[in-house]
């Protein structure tokens, strides 16, 4: 077997490595503007799942959740929104959003994260998950349904 030797290639491969990194931020960061642009120029208000984005970043899960740009995206929707009179509402992340039915109410206890689609056990819709939460989070926006709390963002 031949001798691992190659530590000059693996630092020159590091430099490269850490230049992609920087590349891919500003690529990112330039994607979130355009993003951020497109969607409050579509819409008076945005309404988002509050994920506890810093909440994660202290967890395993912190690299995807961080990678996502999702804290960043929140804030550029902020304050391009109040800049231009609109609104930003973020969703309670306790809100059962994924699980609850938008057509009857119900609440699926037993549904896990692996699955993407279901049926309700109440009145037989068939959902999307996303889809489905998406739509919850709309009318919770509307309605401040099932006592749930509606967070206006103010960080100005
Ligand atoms: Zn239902």
């Amino acid at each position: 077997m031949k001798a691992v030797s190659c530590s000059s290639n693996r630092r020159k491969q590091i430099k490269r490595v850490a230049r992609v990194h920087e590349k891919i931020a500003n690529t990112r960061q330039d994607f979130l503007h355009k993003l951020s642009r497109k969607l409050v120029d579509e819409n008076q208000v945005i309404v988002v799942e509050d994920l506890c984005v810093k909440g994660m970043a202290r967890t395993k899960m912190a690299k995807s959740v961080l990678d996502a740009g999702f804290g960043m995206l929140v804030n550029f929707l902020d304050y391009k929104l109040k800049r231009e009179g609109g609104k930003l509402v973020e969703v309670d992340r306790f809100f059962p959003s994924t699980k609850l039915c938008n057509c009857c109410k119900h609440k699926n206890d037993s549904l896990t994260l692996k699955e993407l689609e279901w049926t309700c056990p109440k009145c037989g819709t068939h959902h999307d998950r996303d889809e489905n939460a998406a739509r919850k989070c709309d009318s919770f926006s509307q309605n401040r349904e099932i006592g749930g709390r509606l967070a206006v963002s103010s960080n100005q």
